[in-house]
């Protein structure tokens, strides 16, 4: 079940990889096999030691035809060797982080990720004996200045949820590696479209598959990818153990999520570029952050690292945080919503002082850097596939609603 690399372009990767016609019935769209056991062998054993790519399926917690069509199709879209799809973002998160730390080690991990992250990270991981150290990853300087030789693993996300801050995936994996730690990188904003980290000297990429990938807002999933070696320990020592599989129904959904990756990215880029230029002329909004605008701290960066600058932005408003309850109220098109990378266009106000205090617990300079792009709050805005005119006609009538 080795897939090449595929030589073709992203879109037809993104169709085709991983769905040959089948075998038994030359069906030309991929089955959905919901069985959870497969009738096995007089020999075959329970241990997973045995365990290799080429097993007959066994168990669905081991493996399962349509969940390994997912990892496949992933696996050609990052160019990755090995894949793990995982029943959600944070259970892909949990498996990077069981695999590669034990007591006594140390992880250094970007000072603002996706929330649950920093919360498992700063709770869980800690209380396992795992020596945390959290960094602004935008600053090189703090990335190098972090690392001690107990360095096990760095972690980062680009862009960051929720400020959209960039780390340079090439520059760090070179800082990891000079003292052995693996790198992991967050690529649920970037996608393989925007962005391939492992082609950037990445150990594993991670994805949300709850957000683009799947893309319709009706299935939870993640994957983690890596090496065939790295990963293939990963699913005998974590995956399998701590269960976190994903259901064949949700990888099936996802599948079907893949296939219009790239062609959803380009209108998430191209509404997101509209939105932002509109926000950014608005006399209501004060600032808005998009890898795609010029005014981006970080633009250089973005266009070297991403060829896709993916739909996710932020703005602030003068109103402060009753802004949240107005606009809430006032739109129509977009939903005021968590979540992201949907067709349909989300909504939702993070407020600074909230964030800081319960999910990244920072301070001083930290704290400070948060502020410099977030304000006292920002509302974050996942573009969807609407039509433009109408998304700004929409954010129009509503911020009329602002003092
Ligand atoms: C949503 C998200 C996650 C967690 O994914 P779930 O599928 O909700 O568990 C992790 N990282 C990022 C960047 C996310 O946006």
């Amino acid at each position: 079940m080795k897939d090449i690399p595929s030589a073709h372009g992203i879109q037809t990767t993104a169709v085709h990889a991983a769905e040959p016609p089948d075998p038994v019935t030359y069906a030309s769209s991929p089955n959905l096999v919901m069985s959870t056991t497969f009738v096995a062998d007089a020999d075959a054993t329970f241990s997973v030691e045995g365990l290799a790519d080429d097993s007959p399926y066994f168990y669905t917690r081991w493996g399962n035809p349509t969940i390994d069509q997912l990892e496949r199709k992933l696996r050609a879209l990052e160019q990755a060797e090995g894949c793990i799809a995982f029943a959600s973002g944070m259970a892909a998160v949990t498996a990077v982080f069981l695999s590669s730390l034990e007591a006594g080690d140390h992880v250094v991990l970007s000072d603002v990720t996706y929330a649950a992250t920093a919360e498992l990270a700063g709770d869980l991981l800690t209380g396992f004996g795992i020596k945390v150290t959290k960094v602004d990853a935008s600053d090189l300087t703090a990335v190098e200045a972090a690392m001690t030789d107990r360095t096990k693993l760095v972690y980062i996300e680009t862009p960051c949820n929720p400020l959209l801050r960039l780390t340079d995936i090439q520059a760090i994996a070179g800082i990891a590696h000079r003292v052995n730690a693996k790198l992991a990188v967050d690529s649920t904003f970037a996608t393989p479209v925007a962005t391939r980290p492992i082609a950037l000297g990445a150990d594993y990429v991670v994805h949300s598959l709850t957000k683009y990938i799947g893309g319709h807002g009706d299935a939870l999933g993640g994957a983690v990818l890596g090496s065939a070696g790295d990963l293939a320990q990963m699913r005998k020592r974590v995956a399998i153990r701590t269960g976190g599989v994903i259901s064949p129904f949700n990888a099936w959904l996802i599948l079907r999520g893949i296939a219009t990756l790239p062609i959803r990215m380009k209108m998430h880029e191209q509404n997101a570029l509209q939105v932002a230029r509109f926000l950014e002329e608005h006399p209501k909004v004060t600032r808005v952050v998009y890898p795609g605008l010029p005014s981006h701290p970080q633009f250089d960066l973005a266009r070297r690292q991403m060829a896709c600058f993916s739909g996710m932005l932020t703005f602030q408003t003068a109103a402060g945080p009753g802004a949240a309850r107005i606009l809430a109220g006032k739109l129509r098109v977009i939903h005021n919503a968590v979540s992201l990378g949907h067709h349909r266009s989300l909504i939702f106000y993070l407020p600074t002082d909230d964030m800081l205090a319960n999910s990244f617990h920072l301070e001083g300079a930290q704290a400070q850097a948060y502020r410099r792009y977030a304000g006292d709050g920002i509302f974050r805005l996942s573009v969807g596939i609407e039509d433009a005119e109408d998304l700004i006609a929409d954010l129009e009538q509503a911020l009329a609603g602002l003092p």
